[in-house]
């Protein structure tokens, strides 16, 4: 039922708004709002609670259903709904949770996640923004970047360090001493914005610390898991489409006489796109099945990620080159989905930290 409730409104309502935010980089927010009336942002959020009460699957499904059409948007989704709400809400005292959620849970606010910094990205225990705690507030100084939703973020988890150990904290836009950059454009998922975030001096209530002082890792670390399958299930739903416009491509344009589908090189690249369609679907839906927030599995989040993707990227890519020039062009939106696949093997997580990540666990047994 749920996904058949995102398919319809992918059809009816995002695919047709699609291709203009890519071309304006805006985050559609009425689209959020939408998604917020279907019960769409708060998934894994238990029903006591206002959520929808479900888990890591459907997490995926609806971020492969959306990613089916608007890449970009299904980021802005995962900033809101993953990275903001199920990292908050894991961590959130009922009064948090009474305070915050039910803004966010509507899409009337828009939610983000502070963790990489201008320096520091991989090596993020090595990040630079303090915490000092200074009467009844923290006072919070440095920067962030690459925020999804930043430009548009009511609340967002921050990352700092207090006394050496990181923590999260729960960030209003209106707080003192905070503030935005401008938009930093980017290469792909151009319906989600990003900028940086600045503290400076920034004065935080003491009872928006999220969880423990010093007990950031442990929250970062059970978010991690269920982002990473939400990037691979929009890989998945990357790719899916790609496969499905090649294949139709590949019947309707003909050269020497026959339809592109007849040429053994066209075929190798739709059989191979298949291929890793289906491997994709079956880690990532796997793995999914084995997480949720009192259970963890690192090293298959992270293999279902490393897997989707770069076969993600390939099939889009495989998708240009069946389309030719077609391909190229922003008509058929292949060239869009290609740019958009590969944030995918950055974003939460570039390739080498899962390669490391995953010898780690292997090598440990
Ligand atoms: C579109 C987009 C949206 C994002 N959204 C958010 C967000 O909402 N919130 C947030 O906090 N962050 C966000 N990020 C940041 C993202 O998570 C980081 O870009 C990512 O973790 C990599 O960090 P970095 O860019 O600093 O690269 P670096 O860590 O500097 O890495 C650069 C290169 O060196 C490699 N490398 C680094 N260390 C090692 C090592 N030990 N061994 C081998 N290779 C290594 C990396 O794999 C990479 O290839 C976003 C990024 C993008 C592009």
């Amino acid at each position: 039922m749920l996904r058949q409730t995102v398919r319809q409104l992918v059809r009816e309502v995002v695919e047709p708004q699609a291709m203009e935010h890519d071309q304006s980089g805006t985050l559609n927010r009425a689209l959020l709002k939408r998604c917020g009336d279907l019960g769409l942002l708060g998934l894994t959020v238990p029903e006591e609670d206002g959520g929808a009460g479900m888990d890591a699957v459907a997490s995926c499904i609806v971020h492969e259903e959306l990613s089916t059409s608007d890449p970009g948007f299904a980021l802005a989704y995962l900033a809101h709904s993953l990275l903001f709400v199920n990292n908050f809400y894991w961590a959130a005292t009922p009064e948090q949770r009474k305070r915050y959620l039910p803004k966010v849970l509507t899409g009337e606010h828009v939610g983000a996640m502070g963790m990489t910094e201008p320096s520091v990205g991989t090596d993020v225990l090595g990040m630079g923004t303090t915490a000092r705690k200074q009467g009844d507030h923290y006072v919070l100084d440095g920067r962030k970047t690459f925020i999804t939703n930043g430009p548009e973020a009511d609340v967002l988890c921050v990352y700092a360090k207090l006394d050496g150990r990181i923590t999260t904290f729960v960030v209003e836009r209106g707080f003192p001493g905070f503030s935005t950059s401008d938009k930093i454009p980017k290469m792909g998922m151009r319906a989600s914005t990003m900028c940086e975030l600045i503290f400076d001096g920034c004065r935080v209530p003491a009872e928006n610390l999220l969880g423990r002082e010093g007990g950031g890792i442990t929250n970062m670390m059970r978010n991690l898991e269920i982002e990473r399958l939400g990037l691979a299930a929009m890989s998945l739903g990357m790719a899916q489409r790609c496969l499905d416009d090649m294949v139709k491509y590949a019947q309707e344009r003909h050269s020497f006489g026959k339809p592109l589908h007849e040429h053994g090189q066209i075929q190798r690249y739709i059989g191979e796109s298949y291929a890793k369609v289906e491997a994709v679907r079956a880690l990532t839906y796997g793995v999914a099945a084995t997480v949720s927030a009192t259970q963890r599995n690192r090293l298959g989040t992270d293999a279902a990620k490393l897997f989707a993707s770069t076969a993600a990227k390939e099939v889009a890519d495989a998708a240009v080159q069946v389309l030719g020039g077609y391909g190229y062009c922003t008509e058929y939106r292949v060239e869009q989905f290609l740019r958009d696949a590969k944030l995918i093997e950055i974003g939460g997580g570039t390739l080498e930290a899962h390669q490391k990540n995953i010898t780690r666990d292997l090598v440990r047994g």
